[in-house]
């Protein structure tokens, strides 16, 4: 048993390895015989158990090729980031290390690697020292715990006690929402029992920010969730104006920031000014900070009012601010902070500042590019998002498939001020500036071949 285990990481390593060294050269979205090959998995449930390597061959014979190669340069599609080399390192040390970092009593080692990493998170954003950081598995779930906990404070102000009392009969909370909210953010107030007749969806201007002049008017049974970096135009609300208005009112400010956050690290700065002051944030590692699937993070200025909403001690209302598994949904989970931890330590503040600034330098170059070819670039590109549309509906989806079934770059389709686009973002460490020249060049020759017909 011991010596197969050796032989099978050490074949998973060299089949990692190889499938990595190839990153750059495959397919970024696989051809039909890699996606028909899938069906071999159709066989039935082994009634007795089989060879483990073989188990590990058949993964990579007939999964590697299907995998869209996110993790290389030439993935433009849904802002996700590829994995660092170091971070995706320890992420294979500590399968083999399996602890559970719910708890630092069960794993210590884990715990402290995390606190280390939370609190260089708030650095490196320049957030609330104080705040309470826990490590989901992504911005979907941080921004539920995140929102549980905002629905309660608030509740909580107005003297109802939602973990003992419930939310039935409870005093309404309302929660106003940008119009082009990221769906994740409605589904967590679905969730949380908000239908979507509680939910203001306040009016945008033309780049997708919240219009200050048509906010809906707060109080202090208000949610106001606000965006860093709207998901097709990567824009930011105008937090200076609208934070400062909503904590006056005594309402709850969260701020989706799942990759736009980031923007904080850089020399981009100034478009989140006025962001340090809201209550709570969510932010991904695995989008543009590079870390591994999966790893986001819960930052709430108030670590209470976190715990207290997520605790999971046997005695509620004991919920300790230290202990993760009093700040996400998770309980048993992998150590996620450690990538974020490893990914940090690497790249340092002048890593981290130097990648979000060639992607957006990269963004420009792109829109630059793309205007001068004659595309239609929709957005004004304030961070690294670049939305496009063809000349008319049927070449915008031309271009789009065209450029798929090139197998050189992927991106995917969006819908912007009511007509079909894509959403080119530029989110990978491996992206160089030749491979936005290379997408520029394959977006051209798609378009050629749909007008020759
Ligand atoms: C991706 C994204 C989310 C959801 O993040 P997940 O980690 O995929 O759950 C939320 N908001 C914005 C703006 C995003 O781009």
């Amino acid at each position: 048993m011991e010596q197969e285990e050796g032989h099978l990481v050490a074949d998973a390593d060299a089949r990692a390895a190889a499938y990595l060294r190839g990153i750059e050269t495959r397919r970024v979205f696989p051809d039909s015989d890699a996606l028909r090959a899938l069906e071999r998995l159709d066989e039935p449930l082994p009634p007795v158990g089989l060879p483990a390597m073989d188990t590990l061959a058949l993964l990579d014979e007939i999964g590697s090729p299907a995998t869209v190669a996110s993790n290389g340069p030439r993935y433009f599609g849904f802002v996700v980031g590829a994995a660092l080399p170091a971070a995706a390192a320890a992420d294979r040390l500590m399968l083999a290390w399996d602890q559970g970092a719910a708890l630092a009593m069960a794993a210590p080692g884990v715990a402290r690697f995390e606190q280390v990493a939370g609190r260089w998170m708030l650095d490196i954003l320049d957030l609330p020292r104080g705040s309470a950081v826990g490590f989901g598995t992504s911005a979907t779930a941080c921004s539920l715990g995140i929102l549980a906990a905002a629905r309660d404070a608030l509740l909580g102000r107005t003297g109802w006690d939602v973990g003992s009392q419930g939310l039935f009969g409870a005093p309404e909370v309302r929660v106003v929402v940008p119009a082009t909210v990221h769906v994740t953010i409605s589904k967590a107030l679905r969730v949380l029992g908000f239908g979507a007749d509680r939910i203001l969806r306040a009016p945008v201007d033309a780049q997708g920010r919240i219009d200050p002049d048509r906010l809906p008017p707060l109080d202090g049974r208000t949610i106001l969730v606000l965006q860093a970096g709207e998901v097709n135009t990567g824009e930011f609300d105008r937090f200076d104006v609208l934070v400062p208005r909503a904590r006056a009112a005594g309402a709850w400010v969260h701020v989706d920031g799942a990759f736009g956050l980031w923007a904080r690290a850089s020399a981009h700065r100034d478009r989140t000014a006025g962001v340090e002051g809201a209550d709570s944030w969510t932010v991904d590692g695995h989008k543009w900070l590079n870390t591994p699937y999966d790893c986001s993070m819960a930052i709430c200025r108030d670590p209470d009012a976190l715990a207290r909403a997520l605790n999971s001690d046997a005695a509620y209302a004991t919920g300790s601010r230290e202990a993760q598994k009093n700040l996400t949904l998770e309980f048993s989970r992998r150590g996620r902070g450690v990538t974020v931890w490893a990914a940090l330590r690497t790249l340092g503040r002048d890593g981290v500042a130097g990648l979000v600034e060639r992607h957006c330098a990269q963004a420009q170059h792109l829109a630059a590019r793309l205007r001068d070819a004659g595309f239609n670039v929709l957005n004004r590109v304030v961070l690294n998002q670049v939305v496009v549309r063809g000349r008319d509906d049927a070449e915008t989806l031309a271009v789009r498939l065209g450029a798929e079934q090139s197998g050189e770059v992927w991106f995917g389709p969006t819908v912007w001020a009511g007509k079909p686009a894509f959403r080119l973002s530029i989110s990978s460490w491996r992206t160089t500036d030749a491979d936005i020249d290379r997408l520029v060049d394959v977006l051209v020759r798609a378009r050629e071949a749909h007008r020759a017909g």
